[in-house]
């Protein structure tokens, strides 16, 4: 039985190549982005210091000396800073500061009793069912009040607002986890610590609340299960992706980049694209001009109508040809969605003549099976009924 973890839930959602890549491919890749490297020293700085808390309490000369060592230890030559402006220093520094703001907030480190420190959970998402779930806690706490906390530890240089937090899978599904794991754990609190803000932020979820996303996860693993495709998927995360030269959406740009500037205009990809470039450049002012000529023709259409209608003639003579100008009646059906349009549905349904001016919408269909929002054995069956077919879009995108 596979287990998710919420980043490989969270990996599927943002980018179903890259998922596949990772955890269907199993290619590992050396780099990391800087921001993942200080985060990890962060958190082997607080599991030092909050290990060592059962005997003593470390000093945060010593504690930073330790962070330093990490540092400098795993250190290597694949680290990648995507902010041209900034050096490994700089961000060696801000991980000190970091470690020295959250030592200051919370020293003597007396805020409970440890009760796991990088606390690796397995734990089914629902009994008798195939989904299951994995996690590492970064710190599990028994707060003084008997309740359970659950503490994570944020380096990221985004501060979230509280709604987010409430909505935040991460933490709740360690909260599943933990309740399952230690049933005594009747109340749970989910605590983030934000090192770049010096901030501890909190939240709490209801029974409700865990059930509902119980069932979105499970909904989300039948899709993971039910992908073939595992296309990719651009966004803003594609700069801190390794995986580029294995994405077909990347792939070519890398090989281009590769290539000395002298012979970029031979390759025959490049060649195709500024062949496409300059003709798209000619048709949009080729459009240009024509959308001037068909707004002095509307304009010219509506003289006409007028003319005829004042008139009263349906055809206009002119030097070498006429112009038929013709009105003709068009009925308008109440928007989608509207109330109106729900009443004229009900109505041709009750009159029996539905079948006779319905259609199927299959946009809508393709939106809802593609979208994953029906379970598996719904598409299954549609799927029997229709075919697919390959449709190219091409679209220019400025390059940096
Ligand atoms: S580069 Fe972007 S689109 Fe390509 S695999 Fe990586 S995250 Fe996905």
């Amino acid at each position: 039985m596979p287990e998710y973890s919420n980043s490989q839930l969270g990996k599927f959602e943002n980018c179903p190549l890259q998922y596949r890549l990772i955890y269907v491919d199993r290619i590992k890749r050396p780099e990391e982005g800087v921001e993942a490297f200080l985060g990890q020293r962060f958190h082997e700085a607080m599991e030092w210091l909050y290990r060592e808390r059962a005997f003593r309490i470390i000093p945060l000369e010593e504690l930073l000396g330790f962070y330093e060592a990490q540092w400098k230890a795993a250190w290597h030559a694949e680290v990648k800073i995507t902010k041209k402006e900034r050096r490994p220093d700089d961000y060696r520094l801000l991980g000190r500061r970091f470690i020295e703001d959250y030592y200051r907030r919370h020293q003597p480190f007396a805020e409970g009793r440890v009760l796991g420190l990088e606390r690796y959970i397995q734990f089914p998402l629902a009994e008798g069912t195939r989904y299951a779930c994995k996690g590492v806690i970064d710190r599990l706490m028994l707060a003084p009040d008997g309740a359970f906390e659950i503490h994570d530890y944020k380096t990221g240089a985004g501060l979230p607002v509280q709604a987010e937090l409430d909505k935040d899978r991460q933490l709740a599904l360690y909260q599943i986890g933990v309740q399952k794991l230690w049933p005594e754990a009747r109340e749970v609190r989910l605590v983030w610590h934000l090192a770049a803000f010096d901030m501890e932020m909190r939240s709490a979820r209801t029974a409700e609340a865990l059930e509902g996303l119980k069932g979105e996860i499970m909904g989300l693993i039948d899709r993971i299960e039910a992908e073939r495709e595992f296309g990719p998927r651009e966004s803003a995360l594609c700069d801190w992706c390794s995986y580029w030269d294995l994405c077909p959406a990347k792939k070519h740009l890398v090989k281009v980049e590769a290539l000395p500037a002298d012979r970029w205009k031979d390759e025959p990809g490049v060649a195709i694209v500024d062949a496409y470039g300059e003709l798209y450049k000619k048709k949009r002012e080729m459009k240009a001009e024509l959308d001037v000529v068909e707004k002095e023709l509307d304009e010219v259409e509506e003289a006409a109508i007028k003319f005829a209608e004042r008139e009263g003639i349906s055809v206009i003579a002119g030097t070498e040809q006429n112009l038929r100008v013709t009105g003709k009646e068009h009925m308008s059906a109440p928007a989608k969605g509207s109330k109106e349009r729900a009443e004229l549905e009900g109505e041709l349904r009750a009159l029996g003549v539905w079948d006779e001016v319905a259609t199927l919408d299959t946009a809508a269909l393709e939106k809802a099976m593609t979208e994953g929002r029906w379970g598996g054995e719904i598409v299954g069956r549609i799927k029997a009924y229709v075919s697919t077919e390959k449709r190219y879009t091409v679209k220019l995108k400025e390059n940096g």
